[in-house]
Protein backbone atom coordinates (compact mmCIF):
# COMPACT_ATOMS: atom_id res chain seq x y z
CA UNK A 1 0.00 0.00 0.00
CA UNK A 2 1.69 3.60 -1.03
CA UNK A 3 1.94 6.17 2.03
CA UNK A 4 -0.60 8.64 2.29
CA UNK A 5 0.37 12.27 1.49
CA UNK A 6 -0.90 14.60 3.50
CA UNK A 7 1.69 17.62 3.23
CA UNK A 8 0.22 19.60 0.62
CA UNK A 9 1.62 22.66 2.13
CA UNK A 10 4.86 21.16 1.56
CA UNK A 11 4.02 20.43 -2.18
CA UNK A 12 1.52 19.04 -3.68
CA UNK A 13 1.92 16.34 -6.59
CA UNK A 14 1.60 16.55 -9.93
CA UNK A 15 -2.20 16.95 -11.18
CA UNK A 16 -2.82 13.88 -13.69
CA UNK A 17 -4.03 16.56 -16.57
CA UNK A 18 -1.06 18.45 -15.78
CA UNK A 19 1.54 15.85 -16.54
CA UNK A 20 0.31 14.93 -19.65
CA UNK A 21 0.22 17.82 -20.89
CA UNK A 22 3.88 18.72 -19.78
CA UNK A 23 4.73 15.81 -21.10
CA UNK A 24 3.52 16.34 -24.36
CA UNK A 25 4.86 19.61 -24.83
CA UNK A 26 7.90 18.54 -23.62
CA UNK A 27 8.28 16.71 -26.78
CA UNK A 28 7.15 19.09 -28.77
CA UNK A 29 10.07 20.96 -29.73
CA UNK A 30 9.72 24.53 -28.41
CA UNK A 31 12.38 26.87 -29.30
CA UNK A 32 13.27 30.15 -27.41
CA UNK A 33 10.38 32.03 -27.21
CA UNK A 34 12.52 34.75 -28.22
CA UNK A 35 13.58 33.64 -31.28
CA UNK A 36 11.81 34.28 -34.72
CA UNK A 37 11.50 31.24 -36.26
CA UNK A 38 8.78 28.28 -36.21
CA UNK A 39 9.63 26.75 -33.03
CA UNK A 40 10.37 30.19 -31.04
CA UNK A 41 7.12 31.41 -32.24
CA UNK A 42 5.28 28.06 -30.97
CA UNK A 43 6.63 28.61 -27.88
CA UNK A 44 5.91 32.79 -27.73
CA UNK A 45 2.27 31.74 -28.41
CA UNK A 46 2.56 28.89 -25.96
CA UNK A 47 2.94 31.84 -23.27
CA UNK A 48 0.91 34.40 -24.20
CA UNK A 49 -2.33 31.95 -24.16
CA UNK A 50 -0.29 30.34 -20.47
CA UNK A 51 -0.85 33.96 -19.05
CA UNK A 52 -3.98 35.04 -20.17
CA UNK A 53 -5.22 31.82 -18.91
CA UNK A 54 -3.77 32.56 -15.10
CA UNK A 55 -4.64 35.84 -16.16
CA UNK A 56 -8.54 35.11 -16.24
CA UNK A 57 -8.39 32.45 -13.96
CA UNK A 58 -6.86 34.99 -11.46
CA UNK A 59 -9.52 37.50 -12.52
CA UNK A 60 -6.94 40.04 -13.35
CA UNK A 61 -5.27 41.89 -16.41
CA UNK A 62 -2.78 39.94 -18.50
CA UNK A 63 -0.45 42.85 -18.47
CA UNK A 64 -0.04 42.90 -14.43
CA UNK A 65 0.82 39.19 -14.42
CA UNK A 66 4.54 37.82 -14.15
CA UNK A 67 5.78 34.51 -14.46
CA UNK A 68 8.31 33.87 -12.08
CA UNK A 69 10.67 31.29 -11.13
CA UNK A 70 8.51 30.28 -7.76
CA UNK A 71 6.85 32.12 -4.74
CA UNK A 72 10.09 33.20 -3.58
CA UNK A 73 11.58 35.01 -6.39
CA UNK A 74 7.95 36.54 -7.08
CA UNK A 75 8.17 37.41 -3.14
CA UNK A 76 11.83 38.57 -3.64
CA UNK A 77 11.04 40.87 -7.12
CA UNK A 78 8.35 42.33 -4.91
CA UNK A 79 9.70 43.14 -2.20
CA UNK A 80 13.46 44.12 -3.61
CA UNK A 81 12.08 45.76 -6.50
CA UNK A 82 9.69 48.14 -4.25
CA UNK A 83 12.64 48.75 -1.66
CA UNK A 84 15.13 49.86 -4.68
CA UNK A 85 12.25 51.86 -6.35
CA UNK A 86 11.42 53.70 -2.48
CA UNK A 87 14.58 54.66 -1.65
CA UNK A 88 15.46 55.22 2.15
CA UNK A 89 11.61 54.15 3.04
CA UNK A 90 11.03 51.11 5.19
CA UNK A 91 9.29 47.87 5.06
CA UNK A 92 7.12 45.99 7.33
CA UNK A 93 5.90 42.26 7.57
CA UNK A 94 4.95 39.77 10.16
CA UNK A 95 6.96 38.00 12.26
CA UNK A 96 5.39 35.04 10.78
CA UNK A 97 6.05 35.02 7.59
CA UNK A 98 7.88 32.41 4.83
CA UNK A 99 11.43 32.99 5.28
CA UNK A 100 11.18 33.94 1.55
CA UNK A 101 9.45 37.74 2.81
CA UNK A 102 11.80 37.70 6.21
CA UNK A 103 15.26 36.90 3.92
CA UNK A 104 14.36 39.54 1.46
CA UNK A 105 14.01 41.89 4.52
CA UNK A 106 17.37 40.76 6.09
CA UNK A 107 18.82 41.81 2.27
CA UNK A 108 17.22 45.73 2.55
CA UNK A 109 17.91 45.78 5.42
CA UNK A 110 21.86 45.40 4.79
CA UNK A 111 21.07 47.73 1.97
CA UNK A 112 20.21 50.23 4.72
CA UNK A 113 16.41 50.11 4.38
CA UNK A 114 14.99 50.67 7.78
CA UNK A 115 12.43 46.80 8.48
CA UNK A 116 9.95 46.04 11.36
CA UNK A 117 8.48 43.05 12.12
CA UNK A 118 5.12 42.57 13.85
CA UNK A 119 4.35 40.29 16.12
CA UNK A 120 0.28 38.25 16.04
CA UNK A 121 -1.83 37.01 18.91
CA UNK A 122 -1.92 33.57 20.52
CA UNK A 123 -3.44 32.62 17.26
CA UNK A 124 -1.63 33.92 14.49
CA UNK A 125 -3.12 36.87 13.96
CA UNK A 126 -1.75 40.27 13.37
CA UNK A 127 -3.30 43.49 14.45
CA UNK A 128 -4.00 45.73 11.45
CA UNK A 129 -3.28 49.11 13.73
CA UNK A 130 -0.37 47.64 14.92
CA UNK A 131 1.24 47.27 11.16
CA UNK A 132 -0.48 50.66 10.58
CA UNK A 133 2.29 51.95 13.74
CA UNK A 134 4.97 50.25 12.82
CA UNK A 135 4.50 50.87 9.09
CA UNK A 136 4.34 55.15 10.37
CA UNK A 137 7.34 54.38 12.91
CA UNK A 138 9.55 53.87 9.49
CA UNK A 139 8.03 55.43 6.52
CA UNK A 140 7.06 52.16 5.29
CA UNK A 141 7.29 52.27 1.10
CA UNK A 142 5.94 49.02 1.58
CA UNK A 143 4.30 46.47 3.98
CA UNK A 144 4.03 42.40 3.73
CA UNK A 145 1.38 40.78 5.06
CA UNK A 146 0.83 37.08 4.32
CA UNK A 147 -2.42 35.71 3.31
CA UNK A 148 -2.21 32.61 4.86
CA UNK A 149 0.37 30.79 7.05
CA UNK A 150 1.78 27.91 5.87
CA UNK A 151 2.63 26.45 9.23
CA UNK A 152 -0.84 26.93 11.10
CA UNK A 153 -2.93 28.05 8.59
CA UNK A 154 -4.52 31.43 10.12
CA UNK A 155 -5.69 33.70 7.27
CA UNK A 156 -4.78 37.30 7.62
CA UNK A 157 -7.34 40.37 7.95
CA UNK A 158 -5.93 41.54 4.74
CA UNK A 159 -9.36 43.75 3.70
CA UNK A 160 -8.77 45.55 6.74
CA UNK A 161 -4.86 46.41 6.20
CA UNK A 162 -5.46 49.60 3.60
CA UNK A 163 -8.40 51.27 5.79
CA UNK A 164 -5.49 51.24 8.62
CA UNK A 165 -2.71 52.63 6.69
CA UNK A 166 -4.97 55.59 5.05
CA UNK A 167 -2.54 57.86 6.51
CA UNK A 168 0.22 56.14 3.98
CA UNK A 169 -2.06 56.22 1.16
CA UNK A 170 1.27 55.23 -1.51
CA UNK A 171 2.99 52.73 1.07
CA UNK A 172 3.10 49.39 -0.80
CA UNK A 173 0.84 46.37 0.23
CA UNK A 174 2.14 42.67 -0.54
CA UNK A 175 0.57 39.79 -0.17
CA UNK A 176 2.40 36.26 0.17
CA UNK A 177 -0.95 34.43 -1.15
CA UNK A 178 1.30 30.99 -1.61
CA UNK A 179 -0.48 28.94 0.78
CA UNK A 180 -4.04 31.29 0.23
CA UNK A 181 -4.48 30.67 -3.78
CA UNK A 182 -6.74 27.79 -4.53
CA UNK A 183 -7.63 27.56 -0.79
CA UNK A 184 -10.03 30.48 -0.07
CA UNK A 185 -11.39 33.37 -1.93
CA UNK A 186 -9.29 36.08 -2.48
CA UNK A 187 -10.21 39.59 -3.39
CA UNK A 188 -7.15 41.35 -3.99
CA UNK A 189 -7.89 44.63 -6.05
CA UNK A 190 -10.85 45.06 -4.42
CA UNK A 191 -8.71 45.05 -0.91
CA UNK A 192 -6.12 47.44 -1.81
CA UNK A 193 -3.68 45.01 -2.24
CA UNK A 194 -0.70 46.11 -4.97
CA UNK A 195 0.99 43.07 -5.11
CA UNK A 196 0.60 39.12 -4.70
CA UNK A 197 2.78 36.30 -5.13
CA UNK A 198 2.05 32.93 -5.88
CA UNK A 199 3.77 29.55 -6.64
CA UNK A 200 2.44 26.83 -9.07
CA UNK A 201 3.90 23.84 -7.26
CA UNK A 202 1.16 23.74 -4.25
CA UNK A 203 -1.66 23.49 -6.62
CA UNK A 204 -0.42 20.20 -8.17
CA UNK A 205 1.30 22.11 -10.62
CA UNK A 206 5.32 21.82 -11.46
CA UNK A 207 8.02 23.58 -9.13
CA UNK A 208 10.18 25.97 -10.17
CA UNK A 209 6.73 28.01 -11.95
CA UNK A 210 5.49 31.18 -9.61
CA UNK A 211 3.03 34.07 -10.46
CA UNK A 212 3.62 38.09 -9.09
CA UNK A 213 0.44 39.96 -9.83
CA UNK A 214 1.50 43.77 -10.14
CA UNK A 215 -1.06 45.96 -10.22
CA UNK A 216 -1.03 48.55 -13.09
CA UNK A 217 0.82 51.58 -12.01
CA UNK A 218 2.83 50.49 -9.80
CA UNK A 219 6.20 50.55 -10.20
CA UNK A 220 9.22 48.01 -9.43
CA UNK A 221 12.51 48.58 -9.79
CA UNK A 222 14.03 45.24 -11.58
CA UNK A 223 16.34 43.19 -8.50
CA UNK A 224 17.53 41.28 -11.83
CA UNK A 225 19.30 42.56 -15.13
CA UNK A 226 19.05 40.84 -18.08
CA UNK A 227 17.09 40.32 -21.24
CA UNK A 228 14.06 41.95 -20.31
CA UNK A 229 11.70 39.57 -20.68
CA UNK A 230 8.57 39.95 -17.94
CA UNK A 231 8.39 43.50 -18.73
CA UNK A 232 12.04 43.21 -17.56
CA UNK A 233 11.04 42.38 -13.79
CA UNK A 234 12.06 37.94 -14.30
CA UNK A 235 14.56 38.17 -17.17
CA UNK A 236 16.15 35.07 -18.53
CA UNK A 237 14.38 32.67 -21.35
CA UNK A 238 11.24 31.60 -20.58
CA UNK A 239 10.52 27.34 -19.45
CA UNK A 240 7.24 27.69 -22.12
CA UNK A 241 6.33 24.16 -21.24
CA UNK A 242 6.43 24.77 -17.53
CA UNK A 243 4.56 28.09 -17.42
CA UNK A 244 1.54 26.21 -19.97
CA UNK A 245 1.19 23.18 -17.39
CA UNK A 246 1.22 25.55 -14.43
CA UNK A 247 -1.77 27.43 -16.00
CA UNK A 248 -3.38 24.45 -16.48
CA UNK A 249 -2.94 23.79 -12.41
CA UNK A 250 -4.04 27.17 -11.66
CA UNK A 251 -7.46 26.49 -13.83
CA UNK A 252 -7.81 23.42 -13.11
CA UNK A 253 -7.59 24.70 -8.75
CA UNK A 254 -9.49 27.76 -9.28
CA UNK A 255 -12.19 25.73 -11.27
CA UNK A 256 -13.03 23.25 -8.46
CA UNK A 257 -11.99 25.87 -5.04
CA UNK A 258 -15.53 26.21 -3.90
CA UNK A 259 -16.40 21.92 -3.83
CA UNK A 260 -12.63 21.53 -2.42
CA UNK A 261 -12.91 23.90 0.35
CA UNK A 262 -15.75 22.46 2.04
CA UNK A 263 -14.62 18.88 1.23
CA UNK A 264 -11.15 19.81 3.14
CA UNK A 265 -12.60 21.67 6.04
CA UNK A 266 -15.52 18.92 6.78
CA UNK A 267 -11.99 15.66 6.65
CA UNK A 268 -9.77 18.68 9.13
CA UNK A 269 -12.53 18.76 11.62
CA UNK A 270 -12.97 14.77 11.48
CA UNK A 271 -9.19 14.28 11.64
CA UNK A 272 -8.98 16.78 14.50
CA UNK A 273 -11.84 15.63 16.59
CA UNK A 274 -10.40 11.94 16.12
CA UNK A 275 -7.26 12.89 17.44
CA UNK A 276 -8.76 15.09 20.12
CA UNK A 277 -10.83 12.05 21.72
CA UNK A 278 -8.19 9.83 21.25
CA UNK A 279 -5.07 11.47 22.31
CA UNK A 280 -6.51 13.43 25.44
CA UNK A 281 -3.29 15.86 25.67
CA UNK A 282 -3.04 16.57 21.69
CA UNK A 283 -3.39 20.57 21.23
CA UNK A 284 -3.81 22.63 18.01
CA UNK A 285 -1.90 25.18 17.36
CA UNK A 286 -3.16 28.62 15.94
CA UNK A 287 -6.51 29.19 15.20
CA UNK A 288 -9.27 27.02 16.95
CA UNK A 289 -11.23 24.36 14.53
CA UNK A 290 -14.23 26.83 14.12
CA UNK A 291 -12.89 29.84 13.60
CA UNK A 292 -13.84 31.31 10.13
CA UNK A 293 -10.43 32.44 9.73
CA UNK A 294 -8.12 29.26 8.91
CA UNK A 295 -7.19 27.00 5.96
CA UNK A 296 -9.80 24.61 5.46
CA UNK A 297 -6.94 22.46 4.79
CA UNK A 298 -4.18 22.87 7.35
CA UNK A 299 -4.07 21.75 10.74
CA UNK A 300 -1.00 21.73 13.19
CA UNK A 301 -1.00 19.41 16.02
CA UNK A 302 0.88 19.33 19.15
CA UNK A 303 1.51 15.90 21.28
CA UNK A 304 3.46 17.54 24.36
CA UNK A 305 6.70 15.63 24.99
CA UNK A 306 7.25 14.74 21.58
CA UNK A 307 9.41 16.46 19.22
CA UNK A 308 7.73 16.99 15.71
CA UNK A 309 10.62 15.86 13.65
CA UNK A 310 10.64 12.35 15.36
CA UNK A 311 6.93 12.20 15.31
CA UNK A 312 7.43 12.88 11.40
CA UNK A 313 9.69 10.36 10.75
CA UNK A 314 8.07 8.00 12.73
CA UNK A 315 5.03 8.24 10.72
CA UNK A 316 6.80 8.18 7.41
CA UNK A 317 8.22 4.84 8.54
CA UNK A 318 4.26 3.88 9.33
CA UNK A 319 3.24 5.27 5.69
CA UNK A 320 2.08 8.75 6.18
CA UNK A 321 3.86 11.22 5.07
CA UNK A 322 3.67 14.87 6.81
CA UNK A 323 6.00 17.29 8.26
CA UNK A 324 7.18 18.67 11.17
CA UNK A 325 6.17 22.58 11.29
CA UNK A 326 9.85 23.63 12.13
CA UNK A 327 12.88 23.54 9.98
CA UNK A 328 15.08 21.57 10.11
CA UNK A 329 18.70 22.51 10.74
CA UNK A 330 21.82 20.39 10.53
CA UNK A 331 19.68 17.18 11.74
CA UNK A 332 17.67 18.47 14.81
CA UNK A 333 14.63 20.17 15.15
CA UNK A 334 14.84 24.14 15.48
CA UNK A 335 11.76 25.61 16.75
CA UNK A 336 9.20 27.30 14.62
CA UNK A 337 9.82 30.81 14.56
CA UNK A 338 6.12 30.48 13.98
CA UNK A 339 5.52 28.52 16.81
CA UNK A 340 7.62 30.50 19.36
CA UNK A 341 5.61 33.92 17.59
CA UNK A 342 2.05 32.58 19.37
CA UNK A 343 3.98 32.24 22.77
CA UNK A 344 5.00 28.65 23.10
CA UNK A 345 8.39 27.64 24.63
CA UNK A 346 11.03 26.08 22.43
CA UNK A 347 9.79 22.15 23.41
CA UNK A 348 6.27 23.02 22.37
CA UNK A 349 7.27 25.09 19.18
CA UNK A 350 9.65 22.29 18.42
CA UNK A 351 6.45 19.87 18.77
CA UNK A 352 3.97 21.12 16.18
CA UNK A 353 3.19 18.38 13.10
CA UNK A 354 1.83 20.10 10.19
CA UNK A 355 -0.79 17.61 8.41
CA UNK A 356 -1.86 19.46 5.02
CA UNK A 357 -4.66 18.16 2.51
CA UNK A 358 -4.70 18.51 -1.28
CA UNK A 359 -6.26 17.84 -4.39
CA UNK A 360 -6.53 14.19 -4.24
CA UNK A 361 -6.82 13.73 -0.66
CA UNK A 362 -10.24 11.38 0.17
CA UNK A 363 -11.88 10.44 3.21
CA UNK A 364 -10.23 7.32 3.45
CA UNK A 365 -6.69 8.95 3.56
CA UNK A 366 -7.80 11.34 6.43
CA UNK A 367 -9.19 7.46 8.44
CA UNK A 368 -5.55 5.83 8.18
CA UNK A 369 -3.88 8.71 8.51
CA UNK A 370 -5.32 9.22 12.03
CA UNK A 371 -5.17 5.36 12.84
CA UNK A 372 -1.84 5.77 11.68
CA UNK A 373 -1.33 8.51 14.08
CA UNK A 374 -2.50 7.47 17.17
CA UNK A 375 -0.71 4.04 17.03
CA UNK A 376 2.52 6.63 16.59
CA UNK A 377 1.99 9.14 19.35
CA UNK A 378 1.18 5.66 21.82
CA UNK A 379 4.47 4.04 20.42
CA UNK A 380 6.22 7.03 21.30
CA UNK A 381 4.86 7.88 24.60
CA UNK A 382 5.12 3.91 25.37
CA UNK A 383 9.24 4.32 24.72
CA UNK A 384 9.31 7.73 26.71
N1 LIG B 1 5.51 31.50 0.90
C1 LIG B 1 4.88 30.52 1.56
C2 LIG B 1 3.81 30.88 2.54
C3 LIG B 1 5.21 29.19 1.33
O1 LIG B 1 4.60 28.22 2.01
C4 LIG B 1 6.22 28.89 0.37
C5 LIG B 1 6.64 27.49 0.12
O2 LIG B 1 6.76 26.70 1.03
C6 LIG B 1 6.85 29.95 -0.29
C7 LIG B 1 6.47 31.24 -0.01
C8 LIG B 1 7.93 29.71 -1.31
O3 LIG B 1 7.40 29.21 -2.51
P1 LIG B 1 8.34 28.40 -3.53
O4 LIG B 1 8.60 27.08 -2.92
O5 LIG B 1 7.52 28.30 -4.81
O6 LIG B 1 9.56 29.23 -3.74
Amino acid sequence: MSAIYLDHNATSPLRPEVRAHLIELLDSELGNPSSLHARGRRARHLIDTARERAAAALGVHETELVFTAGGTESIQIALLGAAAAAGARGLVATRIEHSAVLGALEVAAERGAPTRLVGVDAHGFVDPDEVASAARGCAAGLVSVQAANNEIGCVQPLAALRPALRELPDTLLHTDAVQALGRIPLDLAGWGIDLASFSAHKLGGPAGVGWLWVRRGVELRAPLRGGGQEHGLRPGTEPAALWSAAALALELTLGEQAQARSRWSGLAVQIWEEIARSVPDARLHGPAITDARRLPNTLNIGLPGVDGKILAMQLDLAGLCASAGSACASGSAAPSHVLLALGLDEDRARGGLRVSLGWNTSAEDCKRAVEILRGVAASLRATR
